[in-house]
């Protein structure tokens, strides 16, 4: 039986160097082009699977989503936001309340307190609305750079790739956009997917990476940019 790669992975390092193994080559531009309108042939209209009416009710699922998988935090929300879908409704839940509908999710003690502490903000300082405003985002409380993206880019419709470990995994892998934290990963993207992929990269990256080039077992025989991506240790068809 063939040693998988998880299995001879011995160290932690090594376990990294291959799951993330960043490519030798940083793919050129013909390629990275191909990458994503073949991304576009087979995901049309990608988009979060985080169910949500509002930008606030997004905000709300995305700052649960961390460490947290989507058909969780929809599983909690969709009881949540039946009954408190505002700032003012989940504010008046208090943090307990709040606590009931979201303690299945890890770390939901912290994403209450934050949540909770975001609300007041948005109705003292944004009349209760989510700003379209970066600064402004990751003010709140539980809202990093990555949530603010995704906010960004979801609700607001602005171009900007949010890097999460799927999104890091897939441009490392393939050579699309190698680097050696989220940030680099980021900045890269931004600098080198044409303008006309950029608003739905976020979601064509991360569902790749979640479905197809997934940390352990990724499908390089059904990948439809399998003859682009520079991975070295691609599974054979
Ligand atoms: S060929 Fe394999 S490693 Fe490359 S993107 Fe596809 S699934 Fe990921």
């Amino acid at each position: 039986m063939p040693v998988t790669a998880v299995e001879a992975c011995e160290t932690r390092e090594l376990f990294d160097q291959y799951y993330f193994c960043p490519s030798a080559v940083c793919v050129n531009k013909e390629k990275r082009r191909a990458i994503f309108e073949r991304l576009r042939a087979a995901m049309p209209a990608p988009t979060t699977e985080l169910e949500y009416e509002t930008p606030f009710q997004l905000l709300v699922a995305v700052i649960l989503s961390a460490q947290a998988t989507d058909v969780s935090v929809n599983k909690a929300t969709d009881k949540l936001f039946e009954r408190a879908g505002s700032p003012q409704a989940i504010r008046d839940l208090g943090e307990q309340g709040l606590k009931a509908y979201i303690k299945s999710i890890g770390l939901f003690n912290t994403k209450a307190r934050n949540i909770i502490k975001t609300c007041e903000m948005l109705l003292e300082q944004h009349d209760g609305q989510v700003p379209a405003d970066r600064k402004a985002l990751e003010a709140l409380p539980g809202v990093g750079r990555k949530t603010a993206n995704v906010i960004l880019n979801t609700a607001f419709g602005v171009p900007t790739i949010a890097v999460d470990t799927h999104i890091y995994r897939v441009s490392n892998r393939t050579g699309l956009a190698p680097g050696k934290n989220v940030r680099q990963v980021e900045d890269k993207l931004e600098r080198v997917v044409d303008d006309e992929f950029k608003q739905d990269a976020h979601h064509w990256l991360i569902l790749h990476g979640r479905y197809t080039c997934t940390a352990r077992n990724p499908q390089c025989g059904n990948c439809v940019i399998r003859d682009l991506c520079e991975f070295r240790h691609k599974i054979p068809a």
